[in-house]
């Protein structure tokens, strides 16, 4: 059963709803293959490019993130393709899983959880191996709390290689800089449940002329994602299916208030409040994931689970006794830590709230600081 009561939800997506956006989302229902719905997706596009800093073409798709993931998957490439799939996390290994499952020819390429990949590993490959035709990274790994360097991985995966360079956005865009034209990513998918501050089920995703130069010759199955269906019907303000109408309405409420606020805002608003959790958790003597700061993620945080500490005992207590939701670990990070979002809708007081209550629940659940 859903809690009525407003959780202090700190889960790195979904995250709490604005008012105003909830309640455009209340608007009623409109014909989406008419006037009104040719208008909203032409604002929201046109809006969202804003938001991507980017001039390429850019589609909104009813699906939560990872079919915008699939999307550039199955749009860029054929079976057999020899692609790097770099990961450091349990997104990266899901993109590696997708990317597999579509029958690439994987270079898997780990790197430690909660440290950066290393864009020169990258470079290593790509010189040894020149049939490599695409680079899939996260640009901000949720389940470690790390933000990638993908602005120099793009250097050398663009810069010297010209390979494709498809980016997993979806715990970064709108919260994080990733201005898309100038880093000159092919193809960048992002989920609505994040930095967008409306729920799941919408995904956006841009593509380069590059990307859709590798369109016309990519073999990959596809259907509902393909994007040149999705190109032919934004010429005429549509969507190839029925898309999210509600989710369409917050969208567009939340873009103009992301724009009015201003992106560079937004980004340094981010940047604040990720440093105020780091400082604060530090002060209550815990450790964090992130050693180096220039990698700590600024949508979330990974805090290492004290010696003697329940993890479980210690996410339930500040759930039920505190209406305090954090995120547990996950893959096999699961009981090695917690985290705490801090994206989209939310204030410094969310996070003093999650401190006061991990003042009193640390000491009933084993810790001694
Ligand atoms: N990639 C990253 C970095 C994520 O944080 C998530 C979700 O949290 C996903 C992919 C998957 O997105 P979704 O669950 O919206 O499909």
């Amino acid at each position: 059963m859903p809690n009525t009561m407003p959780q202090n939800l700190r889960t790195p997506g979904p995250t709490p709803i604005p008012v105003d956006i909830n309640e455009a989302m209340s608007d009623p229902m409109i014909n989406h293959r008419g006037p009104e719905f040719g208008e909203l997706i032409a604002k929201t596009t046109q809006q969202l490019k804003q938001v991507f800093m980017t001039k390429n073409d850019l589609y909104i798709l009813t699906a939560s993130g990872t079919g915008s993931l699939e999307a550039a998957i199955v749009n860029t490439l054929s079976p057999g393709d020899r692609v790097i799939a770099a990961t450091a996390g349990a997104f990266g290994d899901r993109f590696v899983d997708m990317v597999e499952a579509y029958g690439a020819d994987v270079k898997r390429m780990d790197f430690e959880w909660g440290s950066p990949m290393d864009p020169n590993e990258i470079r290593k490959v790509l010189m040894a191996e020149p049939e490599i035709k695409a680079v899939l990274v996260t640009h901000n790994e949720t389940s470690t709390g790390v933000t990638h360097p993908v602005e120099e991985i793009a250097q050398v995966v663009k810069g010297e290689f010209d390979k494709l360079l498809l980016v997993d956005a979806v715990s970064s865009l709108g919260c994080i800089p990733l201005p898309v034209d100038a880093w000159d990513c092919d193809m960048v998918g992002t989920a609505s449940q994040k930095g967008f501050m409306i729920p799941p089920g919408l995904s956006f995703i841009s593509v380069s002329e590059r990307a859709w130069e590798a369109q016309q010759t990519a073999k990959m199955p596809r259907f509902y994602f393909d994007l040149s269906m999705a190109k032919e019907y934004l010429a005429t303000g549509q969507t190839p299916f029925t898309p999210n109408l509600s989710a369409m309405y917050g969208l567009s409420k939340a873009l103009d208030v992301l724009l009015e606020e201003g992106m560079e805002n937004v980004f340094g608003r981010h940047s604040a409040i990720a440093q105020f959790t780091r400082d604060h958790m530090k002060e209550l003597g815990l450790e964090l994931l992130v050693t180096d700061e220039k990698y700590a993620s600024n949508t979330v945080t990974a805090v290492k689970i004290p010696d003697g500490v329940d993890n479980k005992a210690l996410v339930g207590k500040m759930r039920t006794e505190h209406n305090v939701v954090l995120a547990g670990g996950q893959g096999r990070m699961s009981n090695d830590i917690f985290r705490i979002g801090h994206l989209g809708a939310v204030a410094k007081s969310d996070i003093t709230d999650v401190v006061d209550a991990l003042k009193i629940v640390l000491p009933q659940v084993g810790f001694k600081s």
